[in-house]
């Protein structure tokens, strides 16, 4: 079976680690009945050393076949340049699978050069809605699921929206789609990284960190970063709890374009950091200030009360176990809500699965590719 794997964004490298990761075990254990290829494009969407390459060393990810060096321009330049691109790579590979993870243009651009040429897809973390279509994540994402054969929910609240939206619960020659529920990717990486980034990471030393006398905050998506007063309030609520504990931030280069870093003086600002640092920052943070959907579950998956500094979120369940506060844009609500969440204590549940899911990913593309009900008439 051949699979090509399309990734370009920062969140994409991590969430197909652990999938790569269980397609070259399967391959050595023999446990696979159907032997496992895969070939890897990645579209060049995040190219910065930093935001790209240090997650392909750290993180053991085989090195992308090709390399579509395709970033830097606007959404509908980029998915349009990119879906050129991949469906030279497409019909040059045939593949039985395409596999596409989360909600980037690098997504929607995989999903349709593929569906175009009949190529079924499998779409990682299908689902998920934050039923705001101003942000560009949510229409990927919406057009993506449309496209996709095998759509593999993290959680039960995604496989209900897909529910809800009228996605089958089984595959056949009418419906050609089916939802899987297979729990989330990134929990998979959290188990397997978070040991190893304690072991090898040294990131608290240089930043004068003491393990839960800080805060660790990212912040990047659009919605936050392209309204300037929106921007101006949550970096003010940032740089006002500084004072009070050190709030360290690895700047996303959107993020940095947008910002003057000296208005915000009291605010460590880093460079973006490796996926073992990261980790390990997170685990020690006392709270997490973010907009990130994959920080938002970091911070669940060890054990750190979170602050979400968005309207809206994709992970509800968070939310409703009272783990993570939605505080939206305003300076007053963001500085409240750390003070509220800062001596929040929690076990975690079982919310994302049982850290088995990349391999049961594996385990449907397999069983799945010799369905009848696949072949295009
Ligand atoms: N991340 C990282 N270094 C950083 C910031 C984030 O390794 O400096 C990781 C983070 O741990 C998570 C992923 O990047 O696994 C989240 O990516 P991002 O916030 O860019 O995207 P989103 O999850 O919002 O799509």
């Amino acid at each position: 079976m051949k699979i090509t794997t399309i990734i370009g964004a920062r969140p994409q490298f991590i969430k197909a680690a652990t999938v790569s990761r269980a397609i070259a075990q399967q391959a050595q254990t023999g446990q696979q009945a159907t032997p496992v290829e895969e070939t890897i494009i990645h579209t060049g969407q995040h190219f910065d050393a930093n935001m790209s390459e240090v997650f392909f060393q750290e993180l053991d990810i085989p090195k992308p076949d090709y390399n579509l060096g395709i970033g830097g321009g606007s959404h509908g330049r980029n998915t349009g340049r990119m879906i050129e691109a991949i469906e030279d790579v497409l019909v040059r590979e045939h593949p039985d699978w395409v596999l596409v993870y989360g909600d980037t243009d690098s997504t929607l651009a995989g999903a349709l050069a593929a569906a175009k040429l009949h190529i079924p897809v499998a779409h990682v973390e299908a689902g998920l809605r934050s039923f705001n279509r101003i942000m560009p994540e949510e229409i990927n994402r919406i057009v993506a699921d449309q496209l996709s054969t095998l759509l593999f929910c993290p959680t039960r609240t995604a496989e209900e929206n897909l529910g809800k939206e009228g996605f089958p619960h089984q595959l056949t020659a009418q419906t050609r789609q089916t939802v899987l529920n297979v729990g989330d990717v990134m929990y998979d990486a959290a188990l397997y990284y978070g040991d190893r980034a304690q072991e090898k990471s040294r990131i608290m030393q240089p930043l004068a960190l003491s393990p839960k006398a800080f805060v660790l905050a990212t912040i990047h998506r659009a919605e936050n970063t392209d309204n300037p007063e929106r921007l101006q309030n949550i970096m003010t609520a940032l740089n006002r709890i500084a004072s009070e504990m050190p709030v360290v931030l690895p700047l996303h280069p959107r993020t940095k374009q947008k910002l003057v870093l000296a208005d915000f003086s009291a605010v460590t600002f880093i460079d973006p950091l490796g996926y073992l640092d990261m980790v390990m920052l997170e685990k020690n943070a006392r709270v997490i200030i973010t907009d990130s959907g994959g920080v938002q579950k970091e911070a669940y998956f060890h054990g750190v009360p979170c602050v979400t500094v968005r309207d809206e979120t994709e992970w509800v369940e968070l939310v409703s176990a009272g783990v993570n506060y939605l505080a939206g844009g305003k300076k007053k609500n963001i500085v409240q809500a750390f003070q509220k969440m800062r001596d929040h204590v929690f076990d975690i549940e079982n919310l994302y699965g049982n850290g088995s899911s990349a391999r049961l990913i594996v385990e449907y593309l397999s069983s799945y590719s010799k369905a009848e009900n696949l072949k295009q008439s």
